[in-house]
């Protein structure tokens, strides 16, 4: 078998934000001050969930990336990041060069926290920048300033940090093309070597979607939408930032390892609340909300979805997944399958190199037709 070792990735979802964002439609609790007998309440129910899972991930397994997001990571104290990293390092096989991502918000962005999760060993943050005008921030319902934001790459620089990269949200009404150029050759300056850019979705359930719906805010039209991601994508990558995937853009080598597990089909080991697993062939879910999924640790009657169930209803969902990467994904893809039901004993390689299917496949070979055609 030739997935000795194969590679995966640990995420940690850390829920609480200062408030909730108008656009956000992630599970995210709102509170300034949250205490620290919560914090150490989340950070015991957050091992417990890592326990029940791990068996899955300790063979022939290497992490090469954890990712601390949320909610806002940069809230939490640093004895937490610092204890969860400890867990993966006791119970998992890690790269020498693993990647440790924490993602920041320029409100909660102090520099003695960035300076300790340094220290435990933080060595790339992603920073919601979204944008630097007021105008975008207030439309966005964001707490962050202009002025939290401008200081925020030099604490991230103090800290010792070199590998870090920000979001930015386009498609805002008002959001002027000058202000789009404006926010990128800003992050270029301030030295971040990976840029991810959206534009604003109005989801369901959200602030802003109702306020949009109750036209109390206005929407920019799809064809301005359009020109600000053209603007975007033309800007960066004269800059030398390539577009790795539909929504990314790094310098040479800075792609987020972590985003590429998840495109590339590779498993992870999703713990905390709302946080979901991937094994290879298995899909594990996690409750919604803190109190669900505090009764689910409980009971320990963790969801999940067989394989062929994952297949056959996340197929579509997985595939448009690796179409998003603009390296060939499909072929990646199709391997990573193949590899998936090899190693879940669905199928085996004959003398000549080529893929037979075993005792167990020939009963699902239907399903398995099904999935590989997609
Ligand atoms: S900071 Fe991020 S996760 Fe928190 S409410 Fe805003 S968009 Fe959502």
């Amino acid at each position: 078998m030739n997935n000795v070792h194969q590679v995966m990735g640990v995420y940690f979802h850390i829920p609480w934000c200062d408030i909730k964002c108008a656009y956000c439609d992630f599970y995210s609790i709102p509170k300034k001050n949250v205490t620290l007998e919560e914090w150490q309440d989340y950070l015991q129910k957050v091992q417990k969930d890592f326990e029940s899972k791990k068996d899955y991930f300790q063979k022939n397994r290497r992490v090469v990336s954890v990712y601390f997001g949320g909610g806002t990571p940069s809230k939490a104290p640093p004895f937490v990041i610092e204890s969860l990293l400890s867990l993966v390092q006791k119970n998992l096989s890690t790269a020498a060069n693993l990647e440790i991502t924490l993602e920041v918000n320029p409100e909660s962005a102090f520099e003695s926290h960035i300076k300790e999760y340094a220290t435990a060993g933080v060595n790339r943050i992603h920073a919601g920048v979204q944008s630097r005008h007021w105008e975008s921030l207030r439309y966005l319902g964001r707490l962050n300033t202009e002025a939290s934001v401008l200081t925020l790459f030099q604490k991230i620089q103090k800290a010792g940090i070199k590998n870090y990269g920000m979001d930015i949200i386009t498609g805002i009404p008002g959001q002027k093309f000058s202000s789009i150029q404006e926010d990128l050759q800003w992050g270029i300056s301030e030295g971040v070597s990976h840029i991810s850019s959206y534009s604003l979705m109005y989801e369901e359930g959200t602030a802003l979607k109702r306020l949009v719906d109750n036209h109390r805010k206005k929407k920019a039209s799809t064809r301005r939408q359009q020109l600000h991601f053209d603007l975007v994508r033309q800007f960066l990558e004269a800059q030398g930032y390539s577009q790795y995937e539909v929504s990314n853009f790094a310098l040479p080598g800075k792609e987020s390892i972590h985003n590429l597990i998840y495109w590339k089909y590779r498993p992870y080991l999703g713990v905390g609340v709302s946080a979901h697993s991937f094994t290879g062939f298995e899909k594990n879910y996690r409750m919604e909300t803190l109190p669900d999924w505090g009764i689910q640790l409980e009971k320990g009657d963790a969801e999940v979805d067989p394989w062929i169930g994952h297949f056959r209803l996340r197929g579509p969902q997985n595939f448009m997944r690796s179409l998003r990467l603009l390296d060939g994904g499909q072929r990646e893809l199709y391997i990573r399958k193949l590899q998936n039901l090899e190693e879940a004993g669905f199928l085996q390689k004959s003398k000549s190199g080529l893929y037979q299917l075993t005792d167990s496949g020939i009963k699902f070979s239907d399903s398995m037709l099904l999935e590989m055609g997609k």
